[in-house]
């Protein structure tokens, strides 16, 4: 398959593995991120591709050639990184041309494509405008631009939004994504921001605390059918029980039976598992109430933020969290009787 192709790829620094066994098939013309707590090798990996570090194992190929040993330069990528280093002294053109500068293009075709690329980033007749007297978007926008003066094969930013004011950073996020689409370009972004991820990307790998990929999808794969309790955990919300099989598509949890629409193959009777169950899937009705995939308990909290009621409910040790819109808000309150209803396509068995 087309694309860039990490084939095995470990990351050493001594005694350090920034990145483990990562094997990835990044698609051409998509806008993936990269997603992970700190340290987890997201910025490792990323400069792996751009050839700013060499893996210690595994191979790098972008269209099916093999680029591992192919120098940063040469790989005619574009990089945008969090601390931007404009270059000062230039005014805003200089710093868009200075890629071009460096590759001899023609002045009046520079000048040109300076003008189109500050089009492109909403920033037109600033060319001879001095960076000092640009915003701090502005100057985002500016580093974009400069990034994709060389026509890049692959955009790689790193954190690129993370100094932006949170509207300004919304924006920017949109911007980027639309700008993204226009042109085509397979792009990498690197980001420890799970709203920014599930905003931005056709496909997010997420990263672990092991420095390995735990899983690569579209925002509402991982979302919704998380690979690990890991992902379940990181993106989003979750409620993560403690279960043990009962046959073929029953669990006990806190001593009731749940039934799940969808259990892996080979656990036996007895073996044990984790349900990953979101907030806003699990509905609560006042008092007891018996049947399957009920669990029974005590209203500990609720919490009304007006567009959403959240209401935990501690059911004989095993903690609950559900979600409702203030429309489909259940009456109860803090100290109640309640019953959790679990719908069985809403639990995702983990085992792992
Ligand atoms: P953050 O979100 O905090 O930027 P990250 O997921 O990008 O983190 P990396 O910067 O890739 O993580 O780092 C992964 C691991 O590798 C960390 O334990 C880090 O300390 C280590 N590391 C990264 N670069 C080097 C280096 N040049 N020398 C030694 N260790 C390094």
């Amino acid at each position: 398959m087309a694309g860039l192709h990490l084939n095995d790829i470990d990351k050493q620094f001594g005694s350090v593995t920034a990145v483990r066994d990562v094997e990835l098939q990044i698609p051409h013309g998509r806008f993936v991120c990269f997603l992970g707590p700190s340290g987890c090798g997201k910025t490792t990996l990323l400069r792996l591709i751009a050839g700013l570090e060499r893996p210690t194992r595994g191979r790098i190929l972008l269209e099916e050639r093999d680029i591992t040993a192919e120098p940063a330069h040469r790989r005619n990528f574009g990089m945008v990184f969090q601390s931007l280093a404009l270059f000062p002294h230039l005014s805003v053109g200089d710093n868009v041309a200075y890629s071009l500068r460096i590759r001899k293009a023609d002045p009046a075709a520079r000048r040109r494509r300076v003008d189109e690329l500050l089009e492109l980033v909403r920033l037109p007749g600033y060319a001879g405008r001095h960076v000092s007297q640009l915003s701090g978007g502005q100057r985002q926008r500016v580093a974009i631009a400069r990034a994709l003066a060389i026509e890049p094969r692959l955009f790689l930013l790193d954190e690129p939004l993370s100094a932006l004011d949170a509207k300004l950073r919304e924006d920017m996020q949109l911007e980027l994504r639309l700008l993204q689409q226009r042109l085509g370009v397979t792009t990498i972004l690197v980001t420890h921001d799970q709203r920014e991820a599930m905003t931005m990307s056709d496909l997010i790998v997420v990263m672990g605390t092991d420095n390995r990929v735990h899983q690569m999808g579209t925002p509402l794969e991982i979302y919704r059918n998380p690979a690990d309790t890991f992902v379940a955990d990181f993106i989003g919300t979750s409620n993560l029980l403690k279960a043990v099989s009962r046959g073929p598509g029953t669990f006990e949890v806190a001593g009731r039976p749940i039934a799940v629409e969808a259990a892996p193959a080979g656990l036996a009777p007895g073996g044990e598992a984790t349900l990953s169950v979101r907030p806003e899937d699990i509905s609560v009705v006042p008092g007891p109430r018996e049947g399957g995939n009920t669990l029974q308990g005590t209203v500990t909290f609720v919490r009304d933020v007006g567009s959403s009621v959240e209401i935990y409910l501690d059911c004989g040790g095993v903690q609950i969290v559900s979600q409702s819109t203030p429309k489909s808000r259940p009456a109860v309150r803090q100290g109640d009787v309640a019953t959790a209803l679990l719908p069985p396509a809403a639990c995702v068995v983990l085992t792992s």
